[in-house]
């Protein structure tokens, strides 16, 4: 796809979660590469600026709000700050995600809480505060949630995150019945294994369980996608961008793999 920049998304206020690094990253780019302005909410505030710096450089505007997406309050005071910021905001993508491979036996409470806090209660959170604020603002926006194939396809160790990831799912589906009344549409995306800092770590952390350098347990997650490669941030984000943009005004409700073909495999 043509790296060059184009206004799909040009006056657009769009919140991405996460959007510090890894595939959150790739999104904000992306979405200012077609003239949107950014808000970024994250845990890393200092990181979330670089990704900000580049979203300046492709001529968006670009905030940054250091929050907890597990902290309704504080969810609920950035989207407010955010919309003063930057204006009414048309598109969300909730991208904030953890992950940590766990076998069963090992998986603790607080292993399984971490997750459901994060992925499933922390994409409740955000998509209710902006839903309201559209609603509010009178604007048929978008919402797009980051889930996984992990939600129908998880491997051995994903225990707790395959279920919040399946939870996004399902309430995808909800928030695209509720809202479409207010012109507001909803998707998820079920990324394959993207190359970003998560999986840096998911692979250290299999590389031990499974007793297998990384590199090994690399090449075997390449083979598992059928274009032979894993992907890359932006790549997400070309999908994210169509959901957001015009062109995506009569999907809602749909889950679209990003996988280079790992559900078909
Ligand atoms: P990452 O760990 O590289 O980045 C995640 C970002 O989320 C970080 O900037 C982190 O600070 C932020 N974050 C974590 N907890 C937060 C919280 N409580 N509040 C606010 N921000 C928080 O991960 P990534 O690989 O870029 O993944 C992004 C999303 O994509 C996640 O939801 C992940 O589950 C999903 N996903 C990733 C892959 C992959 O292969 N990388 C595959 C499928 C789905």
């Amino acid at each position: 796809m043509s790296e060059q920049p184009d206004s799909r998304l040009a006056g657009k206020h769009v919140i991405v979660t996460g959007g510090a690094r890894g595939i959150g990253r790739g999104i904000a780019v992306r979405c200012a590469r077609s003239g949107a302005d950014v808000s970024l909410f994250d845990l890393r505030s200092s990181v979330a600026e670089e990704t900000a710096q580049r979203v300046r450089e492709l001529g968006g505007e670009a905030a940054v709000y250091e929050v907890d997406v597990t902290d309704e309050a504080a969810v609920e005071e950035a989207v407010a700050a955010a919309c003063d910021e930057l204006g009414p905001i048309h598109g969300l993508v909730n991208n904030a995600g953890v992950q940590q491979a766990i076998p069963l036996l090992e998986t603790t409470e607080a292993d399984w809480d971490r997750h459901m806090a994060v992925n499933a209660k922390g994409t409740f959170f955000v998509a209710k505060h902006v839903a309201a604020s559209m609603i509010d603002d009178g604007i048929e926006g978008s919402i797009v949630n980051i889930s996984s194939v992990g939600a129908e396809q998880p491997l051995a160790g994903q225990g707790a995150y395959g279920a919040s990831k399946a939870a996004v799912l399902a309430f995808t589906t909800v928030l695209a019945n509720e809202l479409a009344e207010y012109g507001i549409t909803a998707n998820a995306i079920k990324p394959g294994t993207v190359d970003t800092p998560m999986v840096t770590q998911w692979l250290e952390e299999r590389a031990e369980q499974y007793d297998k350098t990384e590199n090994e347990l690399l090449a075997e997650t390449v083979d598992e996608h059928v274009l032979d490669r894993i992907g890359k941030p932006e790549e997400v984000g070309h999908v994210a961008t169509l959901l957001l943009s015009e062109e995506g005004d009569w999907i809602t409700g749909e889950s679209i793999a990003i996988d280079g073909g790992y559900l078909k495999k």
